[in-house]
């Protein structure tokens, strides 16, 4: 079998153990996994599959596409999309029994006939209906031939533990149910994401829903038992020894201070390698942490390391052999662990498997 030359692999099996502990975490609610942008870049259908087996019994996406993904899938657990253009069809969302999130009295009526859950603003000033329409998009709920089967927000600072707004939020969040409530509803309620589930068990309600923490990524540092459930790697194509004094791929940002053995990787930035990664990154070959020298390019990078053309390096990975992390690399860069796996969705990069059942 040819070695490969971008490829990652998804841990399922990490993804249902860790949908086990965020289940746990939330006690009696139910856990949504949010499987949005191709489950970040995991792939959607086999995530929701394994959070389905770890406990999970509702999955979230953005767009109603992405829900029809899962039905198509043959996937019938309930499933919640909260964000769609202006004129989108909502009739497959009735037909497929999947809930809408619906923050206005037009958003509303352009989802006539499907079960909602009504989104308030508590502080997170995106999207979500401001307070002071709160009671008329209530009471027009009530008298629509929609069903309501929750209330619910988004928090905006759930990754940083006491920060005043949480609790803000809470507050505005109790007073928008009260709302619900007086305007003859009875509805769920839902407002923790992966933060406030592993940091706030009084928010999780009667669902929280989980993102980064299912894909083993913690948004709040500490002693969880998360495992990260994507790996990157590729391999090495060919091998070659310079001299002192050589300098190394566009610009000649390196130069080698003695005799170096080089090694060839057939990645690079339109794989998911960030540029910006030149000069302060590592890969794993063959169980040893090896610097990349010089400039990460499209399509390749050059490693200093004692390798034969063939070997396996890993770029990142849940860390338990040494390589790299996400989250190393999103720190390294100044961004955070979601936007360095959900990038990995690329056309050169293909997607394996592990631990399905
Ligand atoms: C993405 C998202 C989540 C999950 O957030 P994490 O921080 O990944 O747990 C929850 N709720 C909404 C509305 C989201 O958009």
């Amino acid at each position: 079998m040819a070695s490969p030359r971008a490829e990652v692999l998804v841990h399922l099996d990490h993804i249902e153990a860790n949908v086990a502990l965020l289940a746990e975490r939330a006690g009696p609610a139910a856990t949504m996994a949010v499987v949005k942008a191709d489950g970040y870049g995991h792939g959607a259908v086999p995530v929701a599959r394994a959070a389905l087996r770890g406990g999970a019994s509702w999955l979230g996406t953005v767009s109603l596409a992405e829900a029809l993904a899962l039905r198509d899938a043959g996937i019938d657990a309930p499933i919640l999309c909260w964000l769609d253009p202006v004129g989108t069809d909502y009739r497959p969302a009735v037909a497929e029994g999947i809930d809408v999130a619906v923050s206005s009295v037009e958003q509303l009526r352009a989802v006539s006939g499907a079960r909602v859950h009504l989104k308030i603003d508590t502080g997170l000033t995106r999207g979500g209906c401001p307070p002071g329409l709160w009671p008329e998009l209530v009471r027009a709920a009530a008298a629509s031939d929609s069903e309501v089967y929750a209330v619910w927000s988004h928090l905006a600072c759930a990754d940083d533990p006491g920060h005043p707004s949480i609790d803000a939020q809470a507050r505005r969040f109790a007073e928008a149910y009260e709302v619900a409530l007086a305007a003859g509803l009875r509805p769920r309620r839902h407002l923790a994401n992966s933060a406030a589930t592993l940091t706030r068990p009084d928010l999780c309600f009667d669902m929280v829903r989980v993102g980064i923490a299912m894909y083993g990524l913690n948004p709040v540092p500490g002693g969880e038992k998360l495992a990260p459930a994507m790996t990157f790697r590729s391999s090495v194509v060919s091998v070659k020894d310079i001299a002192a004094g050589e300098s190394v791929s566009y610009g000649h940002l390196w130069t080698a201070e003695r005799d170096t053995r080089l090694a060839l990787v057939p990645v690079g930035y339109a794989d998911g390698v960030p540029r910006l990664l030149t000069g302060r990154m590592s890969v794993l070959v063959n169980d040893v942490l090896c610097p990349v020298r010089g400039r990460i390019c499209m399509d390749q990078f050059v490693v200093e390391c004692d390798a034969r053309p063939g070997d396996e390096v890993v770029l990142f990975g849940p860390g338990t052999r040494g390589e790299p992390t996400a989250t190393d690399w999103a720190e390294a860069i100044g961004t955070i662990d979601y936007e360095i796996v959900t990038g990995m969705n690329r056309p050169r990069v293909t997607r394996t498997y592990l631990g399905e059942r």
